[in-house]
């Protein structure tokens, strides 16, 4: 029997002016991840349609599990639009499932069609109660729903199906620059930027020799889960061994975080500005430490302009931790290998920094044309989901 993989776009549908906008972004990332299996896209206003290959489908569904926008997914039967058809159909696909409850629900667009929805679920209904043993409807927590899409000429036909990620489709929101460290909760941030359709590339700041290139390569880690969510992650590589160690000599010890932090919105500033991107996302988490007290907060985001989004600024550990998990980073950012936060950490940093005393301390060393050097010598890679496309070369 034919099959085809059923989208549904969820919260897209309730975007009415851009609605189109979202469906043709949602299309083209579908379109990008699935460039080398054969299969043929099909798009309407509520759906996407995919054909498949039955050899693929385990890696495809793999792939759309990966893929913003799309908010539920079926494997849908196409039968010829005629009462008889559906019947034995639905009888067939459900007489080898083992489940006590069923709902049939139907939607009828073709409106030439015989029946009406509230006719066809009782039809179908009974005709399976009559054929298969054990069974009882239950309409409001059925275990199968049984679902009839009625169209002109072929109909769909098809029973649970797999939750998507949600959200909206990557790019649908320009880009911003991600501070993405190898903690736990910035690939966190990053990843929950990307599900509002946010574009994201990422920054990584390093202190080598006082930072290994193991740290360096566990961000590069990170990147390739992340990728998986779209098809590549620009990431640019900051050296911040000439600052960290500035700041080391020039600034009061306690500061020493407060000062650096700000360095760094300084460097994010003016690469946001060379790379075209609007705003800048990182994982900071209310109170989690010294430097994201609001005091901490406020004293550090006064270098820029720029809106910082945070997305797990009011999640606990434990919430951040669950995401981290589900998208497969956790591991990787519980490797040791220290950052260039960790190297340089005080004893007792600054819980209420004040503005004056921040300024005062930077004007001990000069810190613009260090930056703008910095900025300069910045190098930039791209990453893309390896696993993925090494697996199909394969
Ligand atoms: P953890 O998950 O253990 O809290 P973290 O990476 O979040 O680690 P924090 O000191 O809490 O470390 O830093 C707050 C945020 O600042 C990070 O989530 C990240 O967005 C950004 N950041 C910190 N260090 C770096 C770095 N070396 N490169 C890029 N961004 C960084
Ligand atoms: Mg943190």
């Amino acid at each position: 029997m034919e099959r085809v993989i059923l989208i549904k776009y969820g919260e897209l549908t309730t975007k009415k002016g851009n609605r189109n906008f979202f469906v043709n972004t949602l299309y083209q990332n579908i379109k990008n991840k699935l460039k080398n299996y054969d299969v043929t896209i099909t798009k309407d206003i509520s759906r996407m349609y995919i054909k498949f290959q039955e050899e693929d489908i385990e890696k495809i569904k793999d792939i759309l599990n990966h893929i913003f926008g799309i908010h539920m997914y079926h494997i849908a039967y196409i039968v010829d639009t005629n009462i008889d058809t559906i019947k034995e159909t639905v009888l067939e696909l459900m007489k080898n499932q083992t489940f006590k409850t069923f709902k049939v629900e139907t939607k009828r667009s073709d409106k030439s069609f015989p029946y009406q929805s509230t006719e066809i679920n009782p039809m179908i209904g009974s005709y399976l109660l009559k054929n298969i043993d054990q069974i009882a409807v239950d309409v409001h927590y059925p275990e199968v729903l049984i679902q009839i899409e009625v169209r002109p000429g072929k109909s769909y036909i098809y029973t649970n199906g797999y939750k998507g990620c949600g959200g909206y489709p990557l790019g649908v929101q320009k880009k911003a620059l991600l501070m993405l460290s190898g903690g736990i909760d910035s690939p966190v941030a990053g990843y929950l930027a990307m599900k509002r359709g946010v574009l994201v590339d990422a920054v990584y700041f390093e202190a080598i020799p006082h930072t290994s290139l193991e740290a360096r390569n566990k961000v590069i880690d990170l990147c390739k889960k992340l990728a998986k969510y779209s098809n590549k992650i620009n990431l640019h590589i900051v050296n911040f061994t000439k600052i960290q160690e500035e700041i080391y000599k020039n600034v009061d010890k306690d500061y020493g975080i407060t000062i650096m932090r700000r360095m760094m919105y300084r460097i994010m500033e003016l690469l946001a500005k060379q790379l075209d991107a609007l705003v800048i996302v990182n994982g900071e988490s209310i109170g989690q430490v010294a430097s994201q007290t609001l005091s901490s907060m406020n004293v550090i985001n006064e270098v820029t302009n720029l809106p910082i989004i945070r997305p797990v600024a009011c999640l606990d550990k434990l919430e951040i931790i669950d995401i981290a998990k589900k998208i497969d980073t956790y591991d990787i950012s519980i490797l040791p290998f220290e950052d260039c936060c960790t190297v340089f950490v005080p004893k007792h940093p600054v819980i209420n920094p004040k503005l004056e005393a921040c300024m005062k301390m930077e004007e001990r060393f000069d810190f613009k044309s260090l930056i703008e050097e910095t900025v300069q010598e910045v190098k930039h890679m791209t990453i893309t989901d390896f696993e993925a496309e090494f697996e199909k070369i394969l």
